[in-house]
């Protein structure tokens, strides 16, 4: 092997005093400096221009992205077509190369309006699993007190530097994730005033986010504090999605569809309305009614809504879901090595007692904690490897329990 008189021709060790000596045609190189040059092309050498590591054919696209949703979230056909688009387009943003024109695509933040406990954030959830760019879900309701006891606007980026691992230029390309934008509406038009304390104020500070600008984030989020070093962030890139529930945005919605019935949209409009989905007829001005301010509206070109769940809706998140509530309590059971079956007709009285009691998705899942309860305490310890849920004994668990404290909406 040793041709090149058995010597590091960067070192100048023999190869007694090196673990190993690579021979090239007319050198070799010790494992010490292979390392030492391996680090150092990293250092030097610039780094690739698209930090995704993707290129456009590897892209998911927009149906994949809502094939995947299909997977995790129920119905919500329209919030998903408008949510895999934007993610696409988000993506294409990224790999965009301004050299041989002017055109430069522009971002896209997108809205989602609907009423709570519908999938809006399972979506954003979800959407966060398949993504290859930093994820950030922040809950605006922290927003509100702003000046006060809250958080600081910024603060909603240090979450996404956090997702990136503090790498700046990653955050940058990321997708933020706005919870309960309602909850900043202004007050005076709004019918139900939350405890807002500074909801336009804080309206002004987003619109900075959602406009692209320089922002000097806390990297430990909170308060700003004086002596606190800044990390700068550039927002211009950032994909904000915000979603909420507008709870009374439909009366809104119904009094502006009422009055164009006499303008000259009549004929159009005497087409029946959907009166139990009126979010499906929302446009931006029922937003601005609501108490959200033009520019941050402006700022949201992408309005989408969600579909309230229907009995159907309901009955299939039970169990159609990859991880679906039914499919997560066969697995807990199954790690005890007991096999857990139910009757289909457990699945229709969950979801009776679910429209019932006026619960929603959420109480899906407490109605059958609620029915589980007994047999999970009590299994693990147990010789029965065997639970088959009939509808009595369903029937029977859930009346012993505090219906009462189910009550979650
Ligand atoms: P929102 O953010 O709209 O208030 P969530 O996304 O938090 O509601 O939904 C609460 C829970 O209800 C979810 O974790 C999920 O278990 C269930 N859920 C709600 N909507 C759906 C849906 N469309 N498909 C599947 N599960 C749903």
């Amino acid at each position: 092997m040793a041709k090149a008189g058995d010597i590091c021709t960067f070192c100048g060790r023999s190869s007694k005093d090196v673990n190993l000596l690579i021979n090239g045609i007319s050198g070799a190189i010790c494992d010490d400096c292979a390392r030492q040059a391996y680090e150092i092309v990293q250092e030097q050498l610039p780094k690739p221009k698209s930090s995704l590591g993707l290129d456009q054919k590897d892209l998911p696209k927009p149906e994949d992205i809502k094939r995947f949703l299909d997977q995790y979230v129920i119905g919500q056909e329209e919030a998903k077509r408008y949510l895999s688009v934007s993610v696409y387009n988000h993506y294409k943003r990224l790999l965009q190369n301004n050299d041989n024109d002017d055109v430069e695509i522009e971002k896209s933040n997108i809205i989602m309006v609907g009423a709570t406990g519908t999938g809006k954030t399972l979506l954003a959830r979800t959407i966060a699993k398949l993504l290859h760019v930093p994820f950030a879900i922040v809950d605006a309701t922290v927003l509100t007190e702003a000046g006060y006891v809250g958080e600081d606007i910024e603060s909603i980026l240090t979450r996404l530097l956090q997702a990136a691992d503090y790498d700046v230029n990653a955050a940058q390309r990321g997708i933020v994730f706005i919870d309960e934008i309602d909850k900043i509406a202004r007050k005076g038009d709004n019918p139900s005033i939350t405890r807002d304390v500074s909801g336009e104020g804080v309206q002004q500070g987003l619109l900075k986010l959602l406009e692209g600008s320089i922002v000097n984030v806390p990297p430990q989020g909170g308060r700003k504090h004086p002596e606190q070093k800044m990390i700068a962030v550039d927002t211009k890139n950032i994909l904000f999605i915000c979603g909420g529930a507008f709870d009374g945005i439909e009366k809104k919605i119904a009094s502006r569809l009422n009055t164009q019935v006499i303008g000259y949209a009549a004929k159009r409009n005497n087409a029946a309305i959907d009166k139990n989905n009126l979010l499906k007829y929302i446009t931006p001005a029922d937003l601005k009614s609501f108490g959200l301010i033009p520019e941050i509206i402006g700022r949201l070109p992408i309005l989408t809504y969600l579909d309230p769940l229907d009995r159907n809706a309901l009955r299939n998140i039970l169990t159609e879901p990859k991880n679906s509530i039914i499919k997560q309590y066969i697995k807990l059971f199954k790690m005890d090595g007991i096999t857990l079956t139910f009757d289909e007709s457990v699945y229709e009285y969950i979801v009776d007692n679910a429209l019932k009691f006026k619960l929603g998705a959420r109480g899906l899942r407490s109605i059958v904690e609620a029915i589980m309860m007994d047999a999970m305490y009590s299994m693990p310890s147990g010789n029965i490897k065997e639970l088959h849920v009939t509808v009595e004994y369903a029937k029977e668990k859930f009346e012993k329990s505090d219906v009462n404290r189910l009550q979650l909406t």
